[in-house]
């Protein structure tokens, strides 16, 4: 075969992925199940570069110059397995499969072991910038062994999005589960950034007295400082748009409950397990599912809530800076847990992954691209021991120079009856951190008389047990 490299499954992301390649000079072997959807792609797209057309699998493998390098772009869990089971017998010692899609990394960790076992590469890619990524230039993350990314590397940095400084949006993660590891705490800060982006919103319209399109101007003007990013010049945007049919503002005529298609929760549910505190991330994931429920909301809306009014005109410009702050600060935390996260997962792995390359490949072509990313790569290239994003100095000197406003919108969300779950539950980890003496001794009392789950002491060395039913002396247990 002659095709450098091969996708099968041409839905929107693999067909834009193709042409990606395709654009950047390398011959593309393409296929898809359904193989009309093959003969369209080379219809309509054929002049963009070289794709040779396999109706077949065993076309398709034939087509691949060898070491085969092909990519799965198909719905992610039991097809994927599939189309794996479907290629696997076809393919030679030292070829590579590489998943494009959004699997979960344990998925990734099991597959990558049993097609080590029959001698195949098998490369874990997170991939993020929706199809218009795909095609112009993604973030892409790559999980597998160092061998499979000397082979893939050089293609995937030609298509991969390009950093202001001209450097690809790509790096190898790590072994097995890294890259999708990594995909999905990305698709987690992601909730949390659009949480908190909401709740600016939701403050400046209920609290301000701002339309939606003082709150497109708002945003806009923040998108020229240290918030520029992607998700808030695109909320502009939504913000300003006008419903065609009804004159109204766009946001005023979707219906108010979020979906979410599970990488948020997955990034919840393997942060229990790691034991990280993602707060930021896990009222995110809550926010979206409180909306969705209709009929409780209904039920609940009799509640009582408080009298205050809304603020004056006067006021309100100075409330709308004061948002910004808390903004700015509550994003630093999510990106804090979300890079601990990362880090308890290589440790727990034994991925050896690095976070300033993380957040070096996140500055172009994913969703949570943001000016603010190059300095989180300053902060781990130049620190790679630094124990939190929050040890930085900068970091904790802005953060520093937020609180007392950050402070201030929280307390006004709280009078006014605004939820505000983000920025509350990232002051209270900030605060947490801060804190001398946490209750958490308390915790352990507690423990201790009801269960005799034992305690440490802050003067000695050991375990022990204070006898809560006898005599309350305490005896050492270890
Ligand atoms: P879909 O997830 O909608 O998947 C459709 C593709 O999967 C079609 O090519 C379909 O073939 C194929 N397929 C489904 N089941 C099987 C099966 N059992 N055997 C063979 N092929 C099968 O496509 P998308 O392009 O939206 O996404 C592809 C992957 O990329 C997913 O894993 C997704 O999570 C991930 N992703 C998507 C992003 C996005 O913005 N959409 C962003 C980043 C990642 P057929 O035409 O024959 O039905």
């Amino acid at each position: 075969g002659t095709a450098q490299i091969g996708v099968t499954g041409l839905a929107v992301m693999g067909r834009n992925l193709a042409r990606n390649f395709a654009r950047n000079g390398f011959t593309v072997a393409v296929h898809n199940r359904t193989a009309s959807k093959t003969r369209a792609l080379v219809d309509e797209f054929g002049d963009e570069g070289t794709f040779v057309a396999a109706e077949s699998a065993a076309e398709f493998v034939a087509a691949l110059e060898r070491p085969r390098r092909l990519v799965i772009m198909v719905k992610a869990g039991e097809p994927t397995d599939a189309v794996i089971e479907e290629f696997a017998p076809l393919l030679e010692e030292g070829d590579v499969i590489i998943d494009g899609g959004n699997a979960h990394f344990a998925d990734t960790r099991r597959r990558e072991r049993e097609l080590r076992e029959r001698g195949i590469h098998f490369v874990g890619v997170g991939i993020s910038g929706g199809e218009e990524g795909a095609l112009h230039g993604p973030s892409i993350m790559p999980g597998g062994s160092a061998e499979s990314y000397e082979s893939l590397g050089p293609l995937l940095e030609r298509i991969a999005a390009k950093a202001p400084d001209g450097a690809p949006c790509v790096a190898h993660i790590g072994p097995d589960g890294a890259g999708h590891f990594v995909k999905m705490v990305h698709n987690g800060i992601e909730y949390a950034d659009m949480q908190l982006i909401a709740e600016a919103y939701h403050l400046l319209r209920s609290v301000a007295g701002y339309s939606p399109a003082k709150i497109a101007e708002t945003f806009r003007s923040w998108n020229t400082g240290r918030l520029d990013s992607y998700l808030i010049e695109i909320t502009a945007e939504v913000l300003a748009h006008t419903d065609e049919a009804t004159g109204k503002p766009f946001v005023d005529i979707v219906t108010d409950q979020a979906e979410q298609k599970g990488t948020g929760r997955w990034t919840v549910q393997i942060a229990l397990d790691l034991g990280v505190p993602v707060s930021g991330i896990a009222e995110a994931v809550f926010a979206r599912s409180l909306s969705g429920h209709a009929a409780l909301r209904e039920a609940s809306r009799t509640l009582p809530g408080p009298t205050a009014a809304p603020l004056g005109e006067a006021d309100a410009a100075r409330f709308a800076d004061q948002v910004e702050q808390a903004l700015y600060a509550s994003k630093i935390v999510s990106y804090t847990q979300g890079f601990h996260q990362i880090q308890a997962g290589s440790e727990e792995y034994g991925w050896n992954i690095d976070l300033g390359s993380v957040a070096a490949i996140w500055r172009a072509g994913c969703i949570i691209r943001a000016a603010f990313l190059d300095r989180i790569r300053g902060a781990f290239d130049t620190q790679p021991d630094l124990p939190s994003l929050l040890s930085d100095k900068q970091f904790a000197e802005e953060i520093g120079a937020a609180q007392d406003d950050w402070r201030a919108v929280v307390a006004a969300a709280v009078h006014q009856g605004v939820p505000t779950p983000g920025f509350g539950a990232a002051l209270a980890y900030y605060d947490a951190l801060r804190a001398e003496r946490l209750p958490a001794a308390l915790t352990q009392g507690q423990r201790d008389f009801f269960g005799a789950h034992t305690y440490r002491r802050t003067d000695r060395e050991g375990s022990f047990h204070t006898l809560w039913g006898g005599d309350r002396s305490e005896v050492s247990t270890s």
